[in-house]
């Protein structure tokens, strides 16, 4: 049988692994050799869950979504990840990091962020944990997503500007990975998708796992069975599709599916749908399918949705695509807005504007009148209103 989780070196298939300077190697080496047996301690487990709960709001609802259902004729749930704290699952992985990170002992965090998403979901739990947090964004973000930076604030961080490069994301990357280097021992680095050297992919992953545990007991209690037949979930850097698809993977009779950002359409120069136009290399510490030129530089990724608007993909989703495990379906900028305004006017729900391109499936797969089709929905809309009023010119 194929094998769709990591192995004993921190590898999906050829993908995966921690290429990382020398001078991360003890900061990773330790998180490597404790994470599962933090993990799995009895006491972690019951401190991890009982915030899930009271904290986070879990479980999430799965909502059969009766409208959308008669639209598509199919049966369509929804996972209302929407419905969170913070407003998204993002938090589901910051919340199990600042808990390994008080296991090792650290008494400092840092993170970076793109649109502020993670940097807010991980100042929320230093601020939980009465936790110092600094939180690295680029410049232009900065600019870009004043409402995040405001949060952030709000909730003790210190947001430090990204200066060099293009500004953005992946500078925020290198000076949070500067930072780790000269705090080795009082720092833990909270990375916000299954992204970066092994073990993150793979712990992200296990934290984001709750999302599929939970549809399994909620499915059987709804229709009698535990396994839908598809499910679907926006990627960018993958984490709460691996989540939705965790407890899936070795049963192939579930169909996955994978929602890329074709932001202006996939050959359009303006995308970020890694799995059609990605090439084998290494970023962030791990290797996986990027969008890069012919002689390696990383190709600018745009999308309408900052939260899909990376790079890369995270190591697991290279393997699924590569092996053909998951399908991966291209959404553009227009299909995912249609899709997000469909669930609002059938359903009362403002979706996230990454979650509507896992909406933007239904419209380009058929599937039968008795299938199970569960949709992770990953975040809310609040954050994006300004982009639907600027789109609908509402
Ligand atoms: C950040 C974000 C995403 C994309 O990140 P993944 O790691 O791919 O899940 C998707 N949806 C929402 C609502 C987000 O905030």
């Amino acid at each position: 049988m194929s094998n769709y989780h990591i192995n004993e070196k921190g590898f999906y298939g050829k993908f995966g692994g921690a290429y990382i300077p020398e001078m991360l190697y003890p900061n990773v080496e330790e998180l490597k050799q404790s994470y599962l047996s933090i993990m799995q301690d009895p006491s972690f487990q019951e401190e991890f869950q009982q915030l899930l709960k009271d904290y986070v709001g879990r479980p999430s609802p799965l909502y059969f979504a009766k409208r959308l259902s008669e639209k598509y004729n199919t049966k369509i749930y929804l996972k209302r990840e929407d419905l969170n704290h913070t407003g998204a699952h993002k938090v589901n992985n910051t919340i199990g990091q600042i808990l390994v990170a008080k296991k090792l002992g650290k008494k400092r965090i840092i993170a970076e962020t793109g649109a502020g998403q993670h940097g807010v979901a991980t100042a929320t739990v230093c601020a939980l944990m009465g936790i110092e947090c600094i939180v690295y964004m680029g410049e232009i973000d900065i600019a870009r997503q004043a409402p995040n930076v405001a949060r952030m604030k709000m909730l003790g961080a210190k947001v430090i500007p990204a200066t060099s490069g293009s500004k953005t994301l992946k500078d925020a990357t290198n000076e949070a990975i500067r930072d780790w280097i000269n705090n080795p021992v009082d720092t833990h680095y909270i990375i916000g998708s299954v992204v970066g050297p092994h073990p993150y992919p793979d712990m992200v992953a296990r934290f984001q796992s709750i999302i599929s545990e939970e549809m399994k007991w909620q499915l059987q209690e709804q229709e009698g069975r535990e396994n839908p037949d598809y499910v679907i979930a926006c990627v960018g850097g993958g984490s709460n599709a691996a989540g939705a698809f965790y407890h899936f993977l070795d049963d192939t009779s579930v169909n996955l599916i994978a929602a890329e950002a074709a932001g202006k359409g996939v050959n359009s120069g303006e995308s970020a749908a890694t799995s059609a136009l990605g090439k084998d290399g290494i970023i962030h510490g791990s290797r996986t399918l990027l969008m890069q030129t012919n002689d390696g530089q990383i190709i600018e990724p745009y999308s309408i949705s900052a939260g899909l608007d990376y790079p890369g993909v995270g190591p697991m989703h290279a393997h699924l695509f590569e092996s053909e495990r998951a399908d991966f379906v291209s959404v553009t900028d227009d299909e995912a807005m249609a899709a997000g305004l469909t669930l609002c006017q059938l359903e009362g729900i403002i979706p996230a504007i990454e979650s509507s391109h896992a909406l933007a499936v239904l419209e380009q797969r058929k599937f039968d009148s008795e299938d199970i089709v569960v949709i992770n929905l990953s975040g809310r809309g609040d954050k994006d209103l300004n982009t639907y009023i600027n789109y609908f010119n509402l």
